[in-house]
């Protein structure tokens, strides 16, 4: 089995004026597909073929970087599409809103968090939104990784993922990420990151 890329879930401009265009066009249609036929070359004859990408990533630990990063590549990347959406963003509500809260404080103390947690991330990566043992915690990871990974340093399952390598925002935002994470949270889809948490409770 080969995998192969989605179509976007909406328009490439459909999340102006937060993320570009040109950005969205890049990054889907160049970076994600780098990754899916990366990712197709390094299992091509390998016992990789018959695996989900989620036992892929499973198992990062003990397979080879090509297969790592091409396949993390490819997880976060559709995780992050889905994570997004036009007319979305503004702060979430009901069950959700109640664990953000409970874990955080406040949406605005979660927001922060959050912030922090991909401005910190050195270099390229991603900051993500887990549920661990139940609860609501805030991690990054380096690279391609992702929290779902067994090399993680910090395990659970995502529920919000923001890119922070620098095609996710350099054409737009140049080397200002702090306001790319602020544009982030216009186009937050929290339907989907409610139902993602309440499949993982
Ligand atoms: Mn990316």
């Amino acid at each position: 089995m080969s995998f192969t890329l989605a179509p976007l879930p909406y328009a490439y401009e459909a999340l102006e004026p937060h993320i570009d265009v040109q950005t969205m066009q890049i990054h889907h249609g160049k970076h994600h597909q780098a990754y899916v036929d990366n990712l197709n070359k390094a299992i091509a004859g390998t016992e990789h073929e018959s695996k989900t990408i989620e036992e892929i990533v499973a198992h990062a630990g003990s397979i080879s970087a090509a297969v790592r990063n091409n396949g993390g590549g490819h997880w976060n990347h559709t995780f992050f599409w889905a994570s997004m959406a036009p007319n979305a963003g503004g702060a979430p509500s009901g069950k959700l809103a109640e664990a953000i809260d409970a874990a955080f404080g406040s949406f605005d103390a979660f927001k922060e968090k959050f912030n922090l947690a991909g401005m910190t991330r050195f270099g390229s990566g991603w900051a993500w939104l887990i549920v661990k043992d139940g609860k609501l915690d805030i991690c990054s990871t380096p690279n391609q990784d992702n929290p779902l990974m067994d090399v993680a340093d910090v395990k659970g399952t995502p529920i919000l993922g923001a890119d922070v390598w620098e095609h996710a925002y350099y054409l737009k935002y140049q080397n200002k990420r702090a306001d790319y994470l602020s544009a982030f949270w216009n186009v937050v889809n929290w339907a989907v990151v409610e139902e993602r948490m309440m499949a993982a409770m």
